[in-house]
């Protein structure tokens, strides 16, 4: 079975019906690119940085240490593109010197509803603007895109744009090259963002769909909980019908979405988003040869059909039988 996927990493990721499907993956550390490439994937969908930022004491890395990292992870891509998400910390990534020690900082009664990722960034602006400059400049060595995360209102995303053109400027201003057509996306992962589209639509390049914050945001689970573990459910009536819908208000706008949350990952959900619209999917390094053992045998008009089904089906047991309609085709 092994030999089997190894044999399937230098195949293009088509479908029966000849859609191409680009298969990315996800990464923590700039060295994951290496894996990446091994793994087969045709680029970085999500380079998640605040890694970069974690368990590091009081010490964020500087601008110098940022772009060093962030050009390692374009080199090593060999020329496919990577997707570098601007700092994601707070909730279920605490940073040490915000988090646990900096004098005065409380955390807060709610975490994950709190100052977490570009709310974070936002309220920290010349910390952004260096990782901003970083990525700027990490630009020049290869196709970079920016991905900002947990946006949701129409001001913030105006803010961001702001500090990526005031970013450009100082890079200008210090004669340093970047890409002068970078491409910034966003997140779809809060419900009010999928709902209120066209706010992103406007003024973005691309879009990606963070499934696990999604999920977690739409069922009210928190998803570090063990506790509710239980209700976190992908396949909730309402989660797919965020993700059906914001795929399909893409697509009609022409804007590249992908998803890049566990979702993306899960071999037994390739059809369902295959059949939803989805042809850019973004995932662990280990699951893309499963996924992409998926796209080979599915025939999109054929699931298109039973995801409409599956949609439809608001009871579990009828849902299930949608489901299993959908794996056997
Ligand atoms: C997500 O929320 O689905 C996502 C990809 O981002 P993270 O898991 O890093 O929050
Ligand atoms: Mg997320």
């Amino acid at each position: 079975e092994q030999r089997k996927l190894l044999r399937l990493k230098f195949a293009p990721a088509q479908t029966v019906d000849g859609t191409e499907i680009h298969l990315c993956a996800n990464i923590e550390l700039p060295e994951d690119a290496d894996v990446a490439l091994e793994a087969g994937a045709v680029g970085v969908g999500l380079f998640r940085t605040e890694f970069l930022f974690m368990n590091r004491g009081h010490q964020s890395p500087d601008e110098e240490q940022q772009f060093a990292a962030y050009r390692r992870a374009i080199e090593g891509m060999r020329g496919h593109p990577v997707t570098i998400r601007t700092i994601d910390v707070g909730a279920d990534k605490p940073l040490d010197y915000r988090d646990e020690g900096r004098d005065g900082y409380e955390v807060p009664p709610n975490p994950a509803l709190g100052l977490r990722a570009i709310r974070y960034s936002l309220s920290e602006p010349q910390m952004f603007l260096t990782q901003l400059r970083a990525i700027l400049r990490a630009s020049a060595f290869g196709p970079i895109r920016i991905l900002i995360p947990m946006l949701a209102h129409a001001r913030e995303i105006d803010q961001t744009l702001d500090l990526i053109a005031e970013a450009k400027r100082q890079c200008d201003i210090a004669g340093q090259a970047y890409d002068r057509n970078i491409k910034v996306g966003a997140m779809i992962e809060i419900p009010a963002a999928a709902i209120a589209l066209p706010l992103f639509l406007k003024r973005l390049d691309f879009l990606s769909i963070g499934t696990n914050d999604l999920i977690q945001y739409t069922l009210a689970i928190d998803r570090a909980d063990n506790a509710v573990a239980h209700l976190y459910d992908p396949l909730h009536p309402a989660v797919l019908h965020l993700i059906a819908l914001t795929l399909r208000e893409a697509k009609k706008a022409g804007m590249p979405i992908a998803v890049c949350g566990e979702m993306a990952g899960d071999p037994t959900l390739t059809r369902l988003l295959l059949g939803m619209g989805l042809t850019e999917f973004s995932m662990h390094p280990s699951q893309v040869l499963e996924v992409k053992q998926e796209v080979l045998r599915t025939h999109i008009p054929t699931v298109e059909k039973l995801v409409q089904d599956v949609l439809a089906a608001f009871e579990p047991a009828e849902q299930q039988a949608a489901l299993t309609r959908l794996a056997r085709c």
